[in-house]
């Protein structure tokens, strides 16, 4: 019995122990979750992500006014282009005399820059030229007629000589590539060649005369420099809207292929779009009459 007594004793003094332990462990616990709870403790514990979130949020803003400003920017230079369409400086690049084994390689370049231009052929060039004529048509540039012969001394001894000689290359163009151009451009220009009884006789039977306000002057000697005609061309352009440009692709022209892809860079650099020349092109006509 005094075994089983002192045995409940141990027990009650056993168990009071762990009670009050306990009650202790709990007592902390719930300190320190007071604690936790408490302002400072929380506010020591978000200052720094506080820090790490107005920082993320500053990087966010500065992302964002940088998305915004390459929109606003993009946005003007859409305007730009748009209004710079709508004040469009125009080129025609016109090549004479030929065809000739110079047309490919001057076609090659045009396709290249997917730009259109203005061929006024001479007929006897044609008739040796049959595949690239057609190639010039085929490939969206515009004819005119230069005259079947080109032989000055002919063509301007009579208004019926220059009449004669002019459809006799339009018959070969019609033979050809079914086309009678109503665009014509006087061999050596209207100045100094053509009549003003000429240019009535021309007017009356529908033809428009096209001369040029740019000269490449790539006649101004057998053969000229690449760099000449590019100089040429690119400064003579400075300040005009329109220009109607003077090249010549006939026989032995080889520098002109050569300077073709800086000028027409040059001309798209300064704001130039490219056109044929067609029946409602305003003409630039050089002789007074
Ligand atoms: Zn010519």
């Amino acid at each position: 019995m005094a075994l089983l007594i002192l045995f409940f004793y141990g027990l009650s003094v056993y168990s009071a122990y762990f009670i009050y332990h306990d009650a202790a462990a709990r007592e902390n616990s719930a300190t320190l979750e007071t604690l936790k709870t408490s302002s400072i403790y929380q506010e020591e514990a978000t200052v720094p992500k506080v820090i790490e979130e107005l920082d993320n949020n500053h990087a966010n803003i500065v992302e964002q006014r940088k998305e915004e400003s390459q929109e606003l920017k993009s946005k003007q230079e859409e305007i730009e282009t748009i209004v710079g369409k709508q004040s469009q400086k125009i080129a025609y690049l016109t090549f004479d005399d030929g065809p000739s084994d110079i047309t490919p390689r001057v076609l090659d370049i045009l396709k290249h820059y997917q730009i259109p231009a203005t061929f006024f052929v001479i007929g006897r060039q044609v008739e040796n030229h049959v595949e690239t004529t057609k190639r010039i048509v085929a490939e969206g540039h515009a004819l005119g007629n230069h005259t079947y012969s080109h032989q000055y001394r002919q063509i301007y001894s009579s208004v019926e000589a220059f009449m004669q000689d002019l459809q006799k290359a339009e018959n070969l163009l019609d033979k050809i590539v079914q086309q009678r151009p109503s665009i014509i451009r006087a061999p050596g220009g209207t100045q100094g060649n053509f009549s003003p009884a000429l240019v009535k006789r021309l007017l009356e039977s529908g033809y428009i005369i096209h001369d040029w306000n740019i000269d490449a002057r790539d006649t101004s000697a057998p053969l000229v420099s690449a760099a000449y005609i590019e100089k040429q061309v690119l400064e003579q352009a400075k300040n005009k809207d329109s220009i109607i440009v003077l090249f010549h692709d006939g026989p032995g022209k080889v520098t002109l292929p050569q300077a073709l892809p800086a000028i027409i860079e040059g001309l798209i650099q300064e704001g130039y779009t490219f056109q044929i020349i067609d029946d409602t092109t305003k003409p630039v006509v050089l002789m007074r009459y």
